[in-house]
């Protein structure tokens, strides 16, 4: 039911839902937004179905949820240590591209979340603080359910490899918490491994 002029507006607009949505999470209500695909409507408000990204149409004031993909591997083994490359970096998790488990095995790619609060860094509000896509990271396996998701807390864990932002070049970490580039002198912070720099057989054979 519409209630049209009559409904009282809240005087502050809201931010509209970003970052990841889970199932039920709440979007908007319906005088906001009406929902399409991979939402849907309870009692004036409309929440997500899926896991994934939310997408507005703010013409035609639609809301529909993108699902996050991701593919499952044939074996997991929780708590165990993988490789993987990050992908995409969004303001409350990463999307990191699996490629090598401890041992130097080999599984078939997966995807992975990183999320903020599981990123090793108390403090870190964003995503962005913590990777950037292109990183190579060492992950812990949490979760054996889709999605899935990896941890960085732990000394041994987070980024081993990253290129400079502004040049491309290799950037070296001086074990002051900040990674520089010595082609251009840039600076930037990650969440970076004890085991930065070192190639990737001789962290796991320790
Ligand atoms: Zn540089």
């Amino acid at each position: 039911m519409r209630y049209g002029f009559a409904m009282p507006r809240a005087k502050k607009k809201r931010s509209l839902a970003k970052g990841l949505l889970v199932p039920g999470f709440y979007i908007s209500t319906i005088e906001e937004f009406s929902a399409k695909s991979g939402a849907y409507e309870d009692n004036g408000g409309v929440y997500s179905s899926k896991v994934g990204l939310p997408e507005y149409d703010k013409i035609d004031h639609y809301v529909s949820v993108k699902p996050f993909k991701v593919s499952a591997p044939e074996r997991l083994v929780l708590g165990a240590s993988y490789v993987g490359l990050v992908s995409d970096v969004h303001k409350n998790f990463a999307q990191v591209t699996i490629f090598l488990k401890d041992q130097l095995e080999r599984p078939s790619p997966f995807s992975a979340l990183l999320h903020v609060s599981r990123g090793g860094v108390r403090r870190a509000r964003t995503a962005t603080e913590l990777v950037k896509p292109g990183d190579v990271v060492v992950v812990k396996l949490i979760t054996d359910w889709v999605p899935l998701q990896v941890s960085m807390e732990g000394s041994e864990l987070g980024v081993v490899r990253a290129s400079c932002s502004k040049c491309g070049g290799p950037l070296t970490w001086d074990h002051d918490g900040v990674l520089k580039c010595h082609a251009c002198g840039h600076r930037e912070i990650r969440k970076v491994s004890v085991d930065y720099g070192r190639k990737l057989h001789s962290i796991f054979s320790g």
